[in-house]
């Protein structure tokens, strides 16, 4: 019997086959040193025996590989895979990084010591990041470092012969990208998160994916087969025929149920007796915008900025920021609501130009709104921009703003949105009559206030990834936390009741942003619930969608009923898995 290890699930599916491991250090192919061997057009009579030359040499090509599969990425569709290489292909000229190798390498260090030290310094500032999308990026740098150095050493990584399941510790997106289509038939991670690139992208190739699956390395030392179950999160090494005989059975009836969920496509989300859910889609950048609307997302429930603050080293200006959001909001049109957070950023997202002081609980910090108290002008900024965009593309803006605690600081907001207003009239762009404005839900005491918060804005989203955080006290980021950290705990549920009453009483709508919302069973208690609106990685839209169609209104109420009175998840999880059959009960998803 194959050795079985459980692991967190990173992209739906099922794949059985040969097993190719990755190593991040490849020996060199040809014993080179830096000098000698440069390859590929990178040493081009300019780096030998200069270790500065080298690093800058092995750069421009580094930059000009990943451009080339920017390029093949966008030849296959792939808009957000092409956007991860278009953007480490500028990560691999950065003069940041750069400066920081030449330096390290002028000092006296190796030149690729330098370029890996240069590497892990940039990719520790975001890997301390609470946002665990940006936090993901930090792979992305240290991958841009290790093409660097793996050029200037004249090194190759060996792809796979046959087609295979890539097993290692950790797979750059790049390298998951570089192998031939076909020979990739899942992946396999010891570490890694859902939210890391390359599971992103074996998503978007529909190619299953296991991440953090702990001693996965060493345990595949001799196993020379695997079988991947993206969905349960499992592998086995080496299975046998009667394992392999489960895995082909599971195989068939996950692709039925994705082939059914993928034939409700063109209608709206609703229960099977007509109860409409609204179904949006989370992005993080103008370029997942075609994803979202192929996926039948209705709009926009979170489209999280950070990414225009972020890899800077000042704040983007007014005009910087039209251009992004005008893109959204044409892709969306003026009939698909495109829901702007305003930057969540703070706390220990410390970019170096906001000169915040270090804090010693930066989730209980200074972040989001809260940050208006020390830089007032960075909020309203967004905010005109967000109208001038609003404006050229012809739509109604719709803003919400995270880490919401208090009635004031929902009264900040409204007052920021109108002095914005006013300044962005002098810009000369035509600007809509309003801006619908809600609060992201995410803080105990927005939920408490939820009644005279209603009567203020025109929204709620409930975030409940920090909802669940702040309720329970336990760091979203904390592996060891993870038993407490899971959405469906009563405590959050009986909050969520509460936002949902107050806003009914002052008769403004309820979404849900926080992954909750993308899991099928999530969507079943928060419509219980009476939640409006879901909004959710396009990847999950499918699923949520056929996991309504497959109840009834009468249903849900029950369900939501028993959800409120159970003291716990897992009873939580049990009951809403008895809707969801005949599909197997899900292990719950780790966010950290
Ligand atoms: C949340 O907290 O649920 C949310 C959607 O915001 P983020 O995950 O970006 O903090
Ligand atoms: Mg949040």
């Amino acid at each position: 019997m194959g050795r079985r290890i459980a692991g967190t699930p990173g992209a739906d599916g099922i794949a059985v086959g040969p097993l190719w491991r990755y190593l991040a250090a490849e020996s060199p192919r040809r014993g080179a040193s830096f000098g000698a061997s440069a390859g590929s057009g990178a040493s081009a009579g300019s780096g030998a025996g200069d270790p500065v030359a080298a690093i800058r040499a092995a750069s421009a090509e580094a930059a000009r590989q990943l451009e080339a599969l920017a390029e093949r990425m966008r030849g296959l569709d792939r808009a957000d895979e092409a956007g991860i290489f278009d953007a480490q292909a500028l990560m691999a000229t950065d003069p940041q990084l750069l400066d920081e190798a030449v330096a390290r390498a002028e000092a006296g260090e190796d030149p690729r010591t330098a370029v890996e030290g240069a590497a892990a310094v940039a990719s520790g500032v975001l890997a301390a990041l609470p946002d665990e999308l940006l936090a993901a990026r930090a792979a992305d740098v240290r991958d841009v470092g290790a093409r660097i150095v793996r050029i200037m050493m004249g090194q190759d990584v060996a792809f796979p012969e046959t087609p295979s399941i890539a097993v290692a510790e950790d797979l750059p997106p790049s390298i998951a990208a570089e192998i031939p289509a076909g020979l990739l038939l899942g992946v396999a991670l010891e570490g890694g998160s859902p939210t890391a690139h390359a599971v992103i992208l074996a998503r978007g190739l529909g190619i299953p994916a296991v991440v953090g699956v702990p001693g996965l390395v060493e345990a595949a030392g001799s196993a020379t087969s695997i079988a991947v179950d993206g969905e349960s999160g499992a592998v086995v090494l080496d299975p046998d025929q009667s394992q392999l005989a489960d895995f082909a059975a599971r195989a068939e009836a996950l692709a039925a149920s994705s082939r059914a969920a993928a034939a409700l496509r063109g209608r709206p989300a609703a229960t099977a007796d007509g109860e409409r859910v609204i179904l949006l889609a989370n992005i993080g950048g103008p370029e997942e915008t075609a994803r979202a609307l192929e996926a039948g997302a209705e709009g926009v429930g979170l489209f999280r900025t950070e990414f225009l603050f972020m890899r800077r080293q000042s704040a983007p200006s007014e005009d910087e920021q039209v251009e992004p959001y005008r893109r959204v909001f044409e892709a969306f049109g003026p009939r698909r609501p495109v829901v702007v957070r305003l930057a969540d950023i703070g706390g220990d997202k410390a970019l170096p130009y906001l000169d915040l002081p270090p804090e010693a609980n930066p989730f209980l910090g200074v972040r989001a709104i809260r940050l208006a108290a020390r830089s007032r002008e960075l909020l309203a900024a967004q905010l005109r921009a967000i109208w001038r965009a609003a404006g050229r593309a012809g739509v109604t803006p719709h803003v919400m703003a995270p880490m919401v605690a208090t009635v004031a600081d929902a009264r900040l907001l409204l007052e920021l949105r109108d002095e914005a207003r006013a300044a962005a009239a002098a810009s000369g762009d035509p600007l809509p009559e309003r801006m619908v404005t809600g609060v992201m839900i995410e803080v105990p005491s927005a939920a408490i206030l939820a009644p005279e918060l209603a009567r203020l804005v025109d929204f709620f989203s409930i975030g409940t990834n920090d909802l669940t955080q702040y309720t329970m006290a336990a760091d979203r980021s904390n592996p060891a936390l993870a038993y407490l950290q899971d959405a469906l705990h009563p405590a959050v549920l009986r909050l969520i009741a509460g936002v949902v009453a107050g806003a009914d009483e002052a008769g403004i709508p309820v979404a849900v942003c926080g992954e909750l919302a993308g899991e099928p069973a999530g969507a079943l208690v928060l419509a219980g619930l009476g939640v409006d609106e879901l909004s959710a990685d396009a990847g999950s839209l499918d699923r949520v969608r056929a996991a309504l169609a497959g109840v009834t209104r009468p249903q849900l109420a029950d369900l939501a009923k028993r959800a409120l009175a159970a003291t716990d998840a897992a009873s939580v999880r049990a009951m809403a898995g008895e809707l969801l059959a005949p599909r197997e009960p899900r292990e719950p998803r780790s966010r950290a």
